[in-house]
């Protein structure tokens, strides 16, 4: 936890999120600003700057992300159509917010995964 990260204070109520789940591992709330009908950020609830900081010893955190965002995408209904669900990771990903997310987007035709 930090007292200046937004993503915690989202994880803490002292910001204004649209918060879709919690629990004592991860929380998952809308984007701000979503590239695709469905857009969701789903964190660890305890503060790490990057993915890169987490590995083995966050194994139940990093399981319980993907179980609420198979979860989250059964409830938008897009676990059939499909979705990505991705982490961006320092300067050449376009990481701007260091508190670690996985984004859960879909809902629709999401095109190649990287522009060539
Ligand atoms: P990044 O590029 O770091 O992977 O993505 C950060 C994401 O956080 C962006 O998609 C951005 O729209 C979202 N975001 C930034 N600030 C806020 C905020 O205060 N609330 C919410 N809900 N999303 C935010
Ligand atoms: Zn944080």
């Amino acid at each position: 936890m930090t007292t200046d990260c937004i993503f915690c204070k989202i994880v803490r109520g002292e910001l204004p999120s649209q918060t879709l789940y919690q629990d004592e591992l991860v929380t998952a709330f809308r984007d701000i600003h979503p590239v695709a009908p469905t857009h969701i950020l789903v964190i660890p609830n305890a503060h790490s700057s990057s993915v890169t900081e987490m590995g083995d010893a966050d194994g139940d955190t990093l399981g319980r992300i993907v179980a609420v965002a198979n979860q989250l995408a059964k409830q938008e209904g897009i676990l059939e159509s499909g979705f990505r669900l991705l982490v961006n990771a320092g300067p050449d990903a376009g990481q701007v917010v260091f508190h670690t997310h996985f984004h859960l987007i879909g809902g629709r035709g999401l095109g190649p995964m990287i522009a060539r």
